[in-house]
């Protein structure tokens, strides 16, 4: 599954920059940047308040939710017949239901009388069920009745007597289930064609554990099994699709029945279906795959799915070249049922909860994250489509051929493919920089996991709900970021041939990481890029069974010519109290940690790595060569998933090294000079002004990598301070200082694809700080639009309706929302909406707060999007924190089951807070919650922000006042 909010972290005018981040890149919108401090005078630390107590009262009771192992499905043949919408053909009480068969074959195991399986709101037709036995001698009979275990989903079905272990039986039953309304299972979408003319259709979203809601079945992902669907639609749909190609299809009236191919061996959580009136183009790779796009009829005939078409091949050819395995639907050796054939369908549906799920054959979309309008649509918008396709075609290997043995490993699915998804659009589009924009698109979950509240990338699930939670940031990001952190200690061709070994071994099974490091550690020997007393998983298990990661503190001894590494956990709140324990001290990695000095810089990201290791209290290193008033730079391009610390003397080093000549060093290590020095003052294991001071050097900087970390940092400070104080006024000044050379250069001229990103970073920047001629020209390209009809540059877009929003009247904001609530683009109504949440009005932005819910203005899947828009502005800040404690319940109700959605709504709005008032109501709110659910990490997390954030404002407000002032 692909996390849209990673990619699309929708809005924030508070943390302005982390939408750069994480999001600018792939979001295309324009930032804002507004961040001042709650006008209203808060009290003084109380030191009664923790509100993390009511996580300590509330333990969670671990339950065995797991299916016993006494039965193993071999195959499933289902048959469908949906209702979708209504008709004359069929009663009204049928609309959005569906009638369904299905005959599961399973083998016996481990005798047993009892066969349990996984159902959830499904209408068993207890009558039907039937059991037959491969060979017939046993006589079994079946009970037509069952009983259920709620709290596991499960359905549990008495036989005569115990099956025979080694023999193959086949369950029949008939059921009913419902198209449902919420965007998980099989669930109903609808859109509008050009003529006002509505069509229904119907889409599934199985992962990770809906499969039950549409067929009874084993749902876990190592309990694979071949699948074969036979889909009864009526006429008035033109198609269905399923994994794998239609072999025939027959009509009996009013309906067409569709009959498919069986699947290879897989996981239920990868199965699909879609029955629509979509349209389709087609083409075939290089090795003769074919691919196809669906999607509305005028998405398809206007070509905007051409991008995605000519994307996912040129993707397909690498991935094959990259894991040394051919696309893996093209035949399953092992399966039963011999040859599968091709085909590799990508379908984007009106309303989906995640970017997209890789179901194996049927990957499905958001309709964003595939199509591409070349006359309205962004680099960015294009960046998005082709970094989701990457991700979800490396899924095909990694997670659907070779699949978790449980979701407890689901991190190296995501992380894997989050990964591999910057490596197909750097062959794709090498122009993009990705592989270099990897780091500053990571340092949101460099954020997260350096709180205690974080998680480890691999961790025990004990109750269903836990899986949901897994989806997270950690295994996505974090994931990704100690994968690649791999590929630079073992070299990427030791990777490369260690991971497709692996595929070759585990292909139409599972396995767990242990698995994956046994492959890549005999890989390693035999390359000779792992020393022998080291082990993938030794080291691995360091980075994977706990959470956070280190800071490597780098002590020169300038007269002795050595450098003394040593290792301590990163903790954002320096506060925290486990600091004073052994645990804290005991906490430690295998550190792969590489150096480079002003004698001869080298970045290679595969420099050979000094090993600094759990047991050492200190690592000592001759540098006989690097004089005493050259510096040295460590983590060469953030190979390693880390910070590093110096002394004084050598960050002074580099900073006269950045005011000198910048272009000496790699520009990912100059980002990471930023973050580390911003984070390390954050954690008072620094000066907080030192960030500034190195900051200084960006007058001077082209390159826009390294403005990400410093606008993210920039913003973080900018909230703490008052709107109309001395200290914002310094701020602003420094700020419009720092940027002005680049305002200057770039302005609102057409730019290289190279430029564009630091330019709209820019403008944006410059254009919510006031600067006047920023918010002038604004303005004029607005007043044309309205008044010439000269359509606004697609980039611009966002940057002027933010601004002119912000700085305008409610005659705009009026004349705005009526273009919002009627385009039929629903990626141009979201630029619109994030443009009316920038308004300074209260009574607006809280109108907009009730229009989030109102499903004939905003998409389900939208919704969250709109709170997050007015969230991240600092006059809408209080309006949404009040909205998510007031509305809890119904939110649960609505996002409870789309794991990224709560999550990320709730770091949206909390994130910014720095005040006990804050962290009081919050306290009040979870006590009385009922369920925080998948949540429950979400809002620990925020507590811990919010205790940092208030520490950090009475420990360094006045120095950076200052400072400012030294320095204006
Ligand atoms: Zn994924």
């Amino acid at each position: 599954m692909d996390s849209y909010f990673s990619k699309k972290i929708v809005t924030f005018m508070a943390i302005t920059f982390s939408v750069l981040v994480i999001g600018t890149i792939h979001l295309g919108d324009s930032v804002f940047f507004s961040n001042k401090l709650e006008t209203k005078t808060e009290s003084k630390t109380d030191s009664e308040i923790n509100p993390l107590k009511n996580f300590a009262s509330k333990p969670k009771n671990s339950i065995d939710f797991r299916l016993p192992k006494n039965l193993l499905p071999n195959s499933y043949s289902l048959m469908i017949q949906p209702y979708i919408g209504t008709n004359d053909t069929w009663d009204n009480n049928k609309t959005f239901t569906f009638d369904a068969e299905i005959k599961i074959n399973f083998t016996c195991v481990i005798s047993t009388n009892k066969i349990v399986l996984h159902a959830l709101d499904l209408e068993l037709d207890a009558d039907s069920f039937t059991i037959e036995s491969e060979d017939d001698k046993t006589g079994l009979n079946i009970e037509k009745t069952f009983t259920t275990d709620e709290v596991k989903n499960f359905i549990i079905i008495k036989m005569s007597k115990e099956c025979l272990e080694e023999s193959q039986y086949i369950l029949y039953m008939k059921y009913k289930g419902l198209i449902s309304s919420n965007l998980y299972g099989f669930y109903r979408s609808s859109y509008k064609d050009v003529n006002g003319k509505i069509f229904h259709l119907a889409s599934t979203q199985f992962e990770p554990t809906e499969a039950r809601r549409a067929f009874p079945c084993f749902d876990e992902p190592a309990m694979k099994a071949n699948f074969k669907l036979t889909m009864k639609r009526h006429r008035n749909f033109t198609s269905s699709l399923f994994n794998t190609p239609l072999v025939r299809n027959t009509t009996e009236g009013e309906w067409i029945i569709d009959e498919f191919d069986w699947t290879p061996k897989m996981s239920t959580y990868l199965v699909a279906f879609v029955v629509s009136n979509f349209k389709f183009i087609n083409s075939k790779t290089s090795s003769n795959i074919s691919v196809e796009v669906f999607g509305k009829s005028e998405d398809i005939e206007n070509g905007n799915g051409e991008f995605a078409l000519n994307e996912t091949k040129n993707i397909i050819e690498f991935l094959e070249n990259y894991f040394d395995v051919k696309y893996p639907l093209s035949k399953s050796s092992k399966s039963n049922f011999g040859h599968v054939n091709l085909v590799k369908t990508q379908v984007a549906v009106p309303d989906f909860s995640a970017g997209a799920m890789e179901n194996w054959g049927l990957v499905i979309y958001r309709e964003d994250s595939l199509f591409f309008n070349k006359k309205k649509d962004t680099i960015y918008d294009k960046q998005r489509i082709s970094s989701t396709i990457s991700h979800e075609l490396a899924h095909q290997w990694f997670g659907n051929l070779v699949s978790p043995a449980w979701w407890n490993d689901l991190w190296l699915n995501e992380g894997f493919a989050s990964w591999v998804e910057y490596l197909g659009t750097n062959y794709t589009h090498p122009e993009w920089r990705d592989l270099d924009y990897f780091y500053v698109k990571k340092l949101s979950v460099m954020e997260l996991d350096s709180l205690e509240s974080s998680h480890s990338v691999k961790f025990e699930v004990n109750d269903p709900s836990e899986i949901d939670s897994l989806f997270d940031e950690i295994s996505y990001d974090k994931g990704a970021s100690i994968i690649r952190m791999m590929n630079a200690f073992l070299t990427e061709d030791t990777f490369k041939k260690g991971v497709s070994n692996y595929l070759k071994n585990y292909s139409y099974d599972n396995a767990e990481q242990d698995n994956l490091w046994q492959y890549l550690t005999e890989q390693a020997y035999l390359d000779q890029s792992l020393d022998k007393s080291l082990s993938v998983k030794t080291i691995m298990d360091t980075w994977t069974l706990k959470k956070g990661y280190p800071v490597v503190n780098v002590i020169r001894d300038y007269q002795n010519k050595q450098i003394k590494l040593s290792q301590n956990w990163f903790l954002l709140n320096p506060t925290n109290k486990i600091k004073n324990t052994d645990e804290y001290n005991q906490y430690k990695w295998y550190i792969p940690f590489t150096f480079t000095s002003k004698e001869s810089p080298d970045f290679n990201f595969e420099t050979r790595p000094y090993w600094l290791k759990p047991d050492d209290k200190e690592l000592i290193l001759e540098t006989a060569k690097i004089q005493s008033d050259s510096w040295i730079i460590g983590n060469l391009r953030h190979a390693s998933f880390l910070r590093v610390n110096y002394d004084t003397n050598n960050w002074n080093l580099l900073i006269n090294q950045l005011n000198n000549d910048h272009t000496v060093i790699h520009p990912i290590n100059r980002a990471e000079l930023l973050d580390d020095s911003f984070n390390l003052g954050r954690a008072e294991l620094l000066n907080q002004v030192l960030f500034l001071n190195i900051s200084k050097y960006l007058i001077n900087e082209n390159d826009s990598l390294p403005f990400f970390p410093a606008f993210n940092a920039l913003d973080f400070i900018s909230m703490f301070f008052d709107d109309d104080s001395e200290t914002y006024d310094l701020f602003k000044n420094f700020f419009i200082r720092i940027l002005n050379n680049t305002y200057k250069r770039l302005n609102w001229r057409d730019v290289d694809e190279t430029d564009l990103d630091l330019q709209l970073n820019t403008l944006s920047v410059m254009c919510n700080l006031g600067l006047n001629d920023c918010i002038d020209k604004a303005k004029f390209y607005y007043k044309n639009w309205i008044d010439n009809d000269i359509p606004l540059k697609r980039n611009f877009k966002s940057v002027i309706l933010t601004s002119v929003i912000k700085f305008g009247d409610n005659r705009t904001w009026f004349e705005l929302y009526e273009k919002a609530i009627s385009t039929i683009d629903n990626l141009e109504k979201l630029r619109l909406f994030k443009g009316l949440a920038s308004s300074k009005d209260p009574s607006l932005l809280s109108f907009l707060l009730k229009k989030s819910r109102d499903l004939n203005v905003i998409r389900l899947q939208d919704s969250t999007s709109i709170i997050s828009y007015v969230a991240s502005n600092s006059f809408g800040k209080r309006l949404a924190f009040d909205y998510l404690v007031e509305n809890w319940n119904e939110l649960v109700e609505r996002y409870g089951a789309f794991s990224f959605t709560l999550p990320t709504l709730i770091d949206s709005i909390i994130k910014t807070l720095n005040s006990n008032y804050y962290l009081k109501r919050l306290d009040d709110f979870i006590e009385r919650a009922q369920d925080l659910g998948v949540a429950a990490d979400a809002f620990k997390q925020a507590i811990e922000k919010i205790n940092t954030n208030i520490r950090w404002k009475e420990k360094n407000l006045d120095s950076i006042h200052n400072w400012l002032k030294d320095n204006s």
